[in-house]
């Protein structure tokens, strides 16, 4: 028999439940044993939500994020929130989010951990902290509690815990100590609870090493085997866990380490599958991720089972089904959709519906074929109408992307012959000012939004309001005294949403909510066709915004790497297929802002970075792509128009050149946090063109001073010449008050003016 289970589900609840509850209870508008019962109501709908497995998981639900859990299941808490007054909850969201409703003072009482990506996705997991002082001590009373609640509603449950040698990579080391020492001392603990959850009556536990998809060195395939060798002697069953990526190199490995289990992701690793099989010693279980957990799409079903029939037949009861990974990437429920098309809502799957395949597929391997007929006929008249479908296909898109040529991702000129040409155009003074293009999205802004949605304002009183909103940013722009100006994006609920509307391929839903981090989720659009611009988007805003100024007003579009990176993406073609696509559309908005007498376009490609994957060896072959979709995208402008871009990252280092291949003429970055470190990159490489390095962090309440942005630009200013430095804040102030960004901007336009009037383009101090 086929054992069927699930490596983990979302949290965030069908309707958001455990982000409003969180939102209250920080708020101190909600109790601690509200938000914990709102946690546990969630807990039992969603073992429901997965009870016809042979196996549902406990411990993958997470107040906040699973590895800041594992950190406190494991006592490593930082010592600066250790000391404080407060249950353990507070110490919890303290370094969750540097506060907990404890905390009174408006200013955070202490700095909360750092956030980071987990591995190649979209969700942000908080990092643990490491020194020399690192002690290990068990506290599973959390894990072991959901195991009792999980067992009382009778349920066969299989823990999950993130392994040791994984928790110690994704950690940073704060003193330079090497994080690999930790390991004994982290096994011992590790060896504890394996035993209390064998005295809770655990049979298997899945434990995650998703680093085995990574590049490791020796020390770390070393401390992957002393671990295992080690944790042999527990007296459960381990199910090892990889997913994201392929083993390559750590296949054998993967299959030697002493386990009962292991979990391969075949959906990025099909390949791998025989040569795992053969490798694997008999007595243990290959767990297949057959589902894709990353995407919304439904499985072909019968395609799966000509696959697997014949592995089946080989692994017999040694074979699990499970989704790829775990579920937190996507949707809950797909039921809850009542406006997509009815062809495009056959196509797709989420969460819940993933594991309704999961036992189908079982199903078919354990009783044949014929016991699960319709579903599998249902399933093949899904996939057909997707695969013939006139909304996917549109042949004057490919053939558009089939003729592009070099030529159309190239400038008219080189960079300095178009730097003068623009410098004459726009005189702008040395040090210019400018900001990422978002203003405040005030309660008024997101009202009118609301209620145009709503049908409550028709589109001309829609319009009225925003054209007011922009006229209100423009003129404080003036007052302020910026350089280059915007309107100030108020009419965009989503830098990616807002054109994926507007664009043929799109889709959107109503509850397709994915976790971030924490209460925060988003809705990434679904790309499920040929995607093609049908009509200006956003000229006759950025015209009205420059109708009310002499001062050149910047037209703002999302980049195609970031419209794909930030969205679901079609499987039926490669993604650079897809970006290139994108690459077309937005070059078209690009040139239609042209045309309509915008001479300065930012494109933002905020998801660049995020799109690199896992393996530093396919790097290139991403790059590669990905810039010559931007390319396209921008390169086609005149000389005397000035493309800007945006990346929010402050890690760039290592892809300079491929950043300075896009070519544009300006790019701004978010340095501020680093205090310039980024900078560092321009002594080994001269970034050719112009650049504008986040003078302030903007995730931030605080003012920067003039002092600290003179500062910072000095810095920059050491390294890049004057004349081509910008100056800017480090990415869009959607999410501030004016009363912030006021005196901020202020603070900022002085400080460049300082900067002209003390520095000329050959002195630097
Ligand atoms: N133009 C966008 C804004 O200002 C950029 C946002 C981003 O970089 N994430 O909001
Ligand atoms: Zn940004």
């Amino acid at each position: 028999m086929v054992t069927t289970h699930n490596l983990g589900f979302p949290r965030i609840g069908r309707n958001r439940e455990l982000k409003f509850a969180l939102e209250k209870y920080w708020k101190g508008e909600l109790s601690e044993q509200a938000l914990l019962d709102t946690a546990n109501t969630l807990r039992m709908q969603h073992w429901q939500d997965q009870s016809q497995l042979d196996w549902i998981p406990a411990g993958d639900f997470s107040l906040y994020d699973h590895v800041l859990d594992t950190s406190f299941m494991l006592g490593n808490v930082p010592e600066r929130v250790a000391a404080l007054a407060g249950g353990e909850l507070d110490s919890y969201f303290r370094v969750a989010r540097g506060r907990s409703p404890a905390d009174k003072s408006a200013c955070g009482c202490v700095h909360a951990g750092e956030m980071t990506k987990w591995f190649d996705t979209n969700y942000h997991y908080i990092v643990p902290e490491f020194d020399k002082n690192t002690k290990f001590s068990l506290k599973a009373s959390r894990l072991l509690e959901q195991i009792q609640q999980a067992k009382q509603v009778n349920h066969s449950v299989k823990p999950i815990i993130l392994g040791p040698v994984t928790y110690l990579w994704l950690g940073k080391s704060k003193d330079g100590t090497d994080k690999l020492q930790l390991l004994d001392d982290l096994l011992s603990v590790y060896a504890q609870l394996l035993h209390e959850l064998k005295n809770a009556g655990i049979e298997w536990v899945q434990i995650d090493e998703p680093i085995l998809v990574t590049e490791l060195t020796e020390a770390w395939k070393h401390a992957l085997r002393k671990a295992y060798y080690q944790l042999q002697a527990a007296p459960v069953n381990l199910l090892l866990a990889t997913y994201f990526g392929q083993l390559q190199d750590n296949l054998q490995l993967a299959c030697e380490l002493p386990v009962n289990g292991l979990h391969l992701d075949s959906v990025a690793a099909k390949n791998e599958v025989a040569t795992v099989i053969d490798w694997l010693p008999s007595h243990k279980i290959l767990s297949l991720g057959v589902i894709n957990g990353r995407n919304i799409w439904k499985t072909d079903l019968t395609a799966t089972l000509d696959w697997l029939e014949p592995i089946h037949a080989r692994l017999t009861d040694r074979l699990w089904l499970a989704p790829s990974c775990s579920l937190l990437h996507v949707p809950v429920d797909l039921n809850n959709e009542r406006k997509l098309p009815r062809d495009i809502y056959s196509w797709l799957a989420f969460a819940v519906q993933k594991l309704q395949e999961v036992t189908v597929l079982a199903k078919a391997l354990n009783q044949g074929r014929d016991c699960v007929s319709e579903i599998l006929q249902e399933n093949n008249a899904a996939i057909a109408s997707r695969q013939q479908s006139e909304r996917v296909h549109q042949i004057t898109v490919t053939a558009r992307v089939r003729d592009i040529t070099d030529a159309m991702g190239t400038r008219q000129s080189l960079y300095h012959q178009r730097a003068m040409v623009q410098r004459k155009k726009f005189q702008l003074p040395l040090f210019p000012t400018t900001t990422i293009g978002s203003f405040p999205q005030t309660q008024n802004i997101r009202q009118v939004r609301r209620d145009f949605r709503a049908g409550k304002l028709s589109e001309h009183e829609y319009r009225q309001s925003m054209q007011k909103e922009i006229e209100l940013c423009v003129r404080e722009q003036e007052a302020l005294g910026l350089d280059v100006l915007v309107h100030g994006e108020p009419e965009r609920n989503d830098m990616v949403e807002y054109f994926g509307e507007q664009l043929a391929g799109y889709a959107f839903t109503e509850y397709g909510w994915v976790q971030s981090y924490g209460s925060r989720c988003v809705k990434p659009p679904i790309i499920y066709g040929d995607v093609a611009h049908l009509q200006p988007i956003t000229t006759e805003w950025i015209r009205y915004a420059q109708s009310l100024t002499n001062k050149p007003m910047k037209g703002m579009l999302t980049g195609p790497v970031t419209m794909l990176n930030w969205s679901f993406v079609r499987d039926d073609q490669p993604r650079a297929d897809t970006c290139m696509q994108l690459a077309l559309a937005i070059r078209d908005e690009v040139l239609a802002l042209e045309h309509a007498g915008i001479a300065i376009i930012q494109i933002d490609e905020a998801a660049l970075r995020e799109g690199l994957p896992l393996r530093k060896s396919q790097w290139d072959t991403y790059l590669d792509w990905a810039i010559r979709a931007f390319r396209i995208t921008a390169n086609g402008v005149k000389d005397d128009t000035q493309i800007h871009t945006h990346m929010c990252y402050s890690e760039f280092n290592d892809i300079m050149t491929a950043i300075a291949r896009m070519d544009a003429d300006v790019i701004t970055i978010e340095t501020s946090r680093s205090n310039m470190e980024l900078l560092d990159a321009f002594d080994q490489f001269q970034y050719p063109n112009e650049i504008g390095p986040g003078v302030y962090d903007i995730h931030s309440p605080n003012i920067p001073s003039v002092d600290s942005i003179i500062e910072l630009m000095k810095k920059a200013a050491q390294r890049i010449p004057a004349e081509r430095l910008w100056v800017n804040p480090d990415c869009g102030l959607k999410t501030r008050n004016w009363e912030e960004v006021r005196p901020a901007l202020r603070n900022m336009i002085a400080a460049s003016r300082y900067l002209s009037s003390h520095l000329s383009t050959t002195q630097v101090s």
